[in-house]
C-alpha cells in the first residue's frame, strides 16, 4: 500500500479508521469501568480502500495497492 498527500509528497503522516474491539469491565448499570488491554483485538486494519488524511494539511490523501 502507498499513501499519498496530493499537496505535498513530502507529507508523511496520515490519520485512518481501524476497528478494534475490546473487553470492557462494566458495573452493574452496564458503564465501562475499565478497557481490558489484553483482550481487545483489531478487526480491521486500515488498508488501500479506507479514507486517509493527511495530519500536516488536512488534505484527503491517496492511497493505492502496491501492485496497481
Ligand atoms: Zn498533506
Amino acid at each position: 500500500m502507498k499513501i499519498v498527500c496530493p499537496k505535498n509528497k513530502d507529507h508523511k503522516r496520515f490519520s485512518v479508521t481501524a476497528h478494534v474491539t475490546e473487553r470492557w469491565l462494566v458495573d452493574e448499570e452496564g458503564a465501562v469501568v475499565e478497557i481490558v488491554p489484553a483482550d481487545s483485538e483489531v478487526t480491521h486494519r486500515p488498508d488501500a480502500d479506507d479514507l486517509f488524511e493527511c495530519v500536516e494539511c488536512d488534505c484527503d490523501a491517496v492511497s493505492t495497492w502496491d501492485n496497481q
